[in-house]
């Protein structure tokens, strides 16, 4: 026991000398899981004025008792490298409004969000440690949407070659969900209403049957596999930067940032290509450089240079 504890404590010293971060576990998902640890407590002050790099997990004395699993070190060392890659705005935009990163496994979707009791202007971010071990997510996920099918393919391409893929998707992922957070604690300002309002709500088609990721959550169907490339030709035709942007506003809203920084900003691809039988058959695009995306763009250019200066 005792050489247990001084392993315990020997690596923790290592891991604070060394400048690697601490050793971090992940929770169990429950519908619940965001709002009881939103639940107000004297540790979250203390845990929002932590570094930006050390507000991955939850603060001492905020840790249930649920069972709880390790998280692969090399998952976490990504995560803070990519808290510490974040860019203006976004760097001081996170730093201010994010508390923690806290991670959590068996989650039916890759990250959510939730404001803290009492605090309406910071929150924080819970992501699935089970959807970042694969290589494609964004292929994975949008898969999600259709029933699967023999010879239907997806693929998606995020990073450029020399990028590290992991830490890409997570700065996009962070970003993504900053975005709902921006969008929660900002919902009086009026460019964030006029995008809201620029392709919603809908009286299409997709009011009738909206495009839904990991639809088991809500205890949904996936959507025919017939209805792949209408709903791909919907997306590419329309305002629409993404399959998540059609899912509902706020997510129109939080992939468009998400995209624009990845894109725009990072100069990265955005891509997903379709294959039926080994043909391909679809590809989609961030649409930033296209005049179908031209209103978002100026909405969110200037939003942009709003958070510069917040
Ligand atoms: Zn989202």
């Amino acid at each position: 026991m005792r050489a247990r504890w001084l392993a315990a404590a020997l690596t923790w010293l290592c891991a604070s000398a060394c400048g690697e971060p601490a050793p971090q576990v992940s929770l169990p998902y429950d519908p619940e899981l965001s709002r009881r640890l939103a639940k107000a407590s004297p540790q979250w002050s203390s845990a929002c004025e932590r570094a930006p790099e050390e507000r991955v997990g939850l603060p001492a004395g905020l840790q249930p008792r649920a069972q709880q699993r390790a998280v692969d070190p090399a998952l976490t060392a990504d995560l803070v490298q990519a808290i510490a890659a974040l860019h203006e705005p976004f760097e001081r935009l996170f730093q201010r409004h994010v508390c923690a990163v806290v991670l959590m496994h068996d989650a039916p979707m890759t990250g959510t969000l939730t404001v803290l009791d009492g605090a309406s202007e910071r929150g924080i971010i819970l992501l699935n440690v089970d959807k970042l071990l694969s290589g494609d997510w964004l292929a994975l996920k949008e898969a999600t949407a259709f029933a699967a099918t023999p010879g239907l393919v997806l693929r998606g391409t995020m990073a450029r070659p020399d990028e590290h893929p992991r830490r890409v998707l997570l700065e996009f992922l962070l970003v993504h969900e900053l975005a709902h957070v921006l969008e929660i604690v900002h919902s009086s300002d009026p460019l964030i209403a006029a995008f809201l309002e620029l392709s919603w709500p809908r009286h299409d088609g997709l009011a009738q049957a909206p495009l839904v990721h990991y639809p088991s959550r809500l205890g949904r169907e996936p959507l025919p596999q017939e209805l792949l490339e209408p709903y791909y030709d919907l997306i590419a035709s329309s305002a629409f930067t993404s399959p998540a942007a059609i899912a509902n506003a706020r997510e129109d809203f939080a992939d468009s940032v998400a995209t624009f920084m990845h894109t725009m900003q990072r100069g990265r691809p955005y891509q997903l290509d379709v294959y039926r039988q080994g043909r391909h058959v679809r590809q989609l695009r961030a649409c930033w450089d296209e005049a179908r995306c031209a209103e978002k763009r100026r909405l969110l250019e200037r939003l942009l240079e709003q958070w510069r200066k917040e």
